[in-house]
């Protein structure tokens, strides 16, 4: 099995069993972005309390990649302080705009690094980016900064 087939059964999966799906009760912002170039939609709850990100929640319609991109991304950011969510947002945008020359830190995101070969299509990035475009603009009302 090779590295990209690996890949693409770890996105099928998110795809198939995502993680945070169905939005929570609780909120202390919804955001709703879209990826028009796609037709993919997410909308996002976020609630940050006490510095740390304590609840990421989403729902949405969209191809695989948009939808298991944003179940990792829900996945790894829920629990972590706001800095260190920052560091994961800012390694996988990294990552996405690499064009294919980079690799991806599995320390820092973990399954996520699925997505290093959906960076040399730019018209798929805007689908991987979209659920953490939609957390950054959530944390920004809430953080600021
Ligand atoms: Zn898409």
């Amino acid at each position: 099995m090779n590295l990209d087939h690996m890949y693409q059964e770890v996105i099928l999966d998110h795809y198939k069993h995502p993680e945070h799906k169905g939005l929570s009760e609780e909120k202390d912002i919804q955001v709703h972005h879209i990826n028009p170039s796609c037709g993919d939609e997410i909308t996002l709850n976020l609630s940050v309390a006490d510095g740390r990100v304590s609840e990421v929640s989403w729902d949405g319609i969209g191809c695989s990649i948009s939808m298991a991109s944003a179940s990792m991304m829900s996945g790894l950011l829920t629990g972590k302080s706001v800095a260190d969510a920052n560091e994961v947002v800012g390694a996988f945008l990294a990552l996405m705009q690499s064009k294919g020359t980079m690799t991806g830190d599995e320390n820092l995101l973990e399954d996520a690094v699925a997505f290093a070969g959906v960076s040399k299509f730019p018209a798929r990035v805007k689908c991987a980016l979209l659920g953490w475009m939609a957390f950054k603009d959530a944390e920004f009302q809430i953080v600021g900064k």
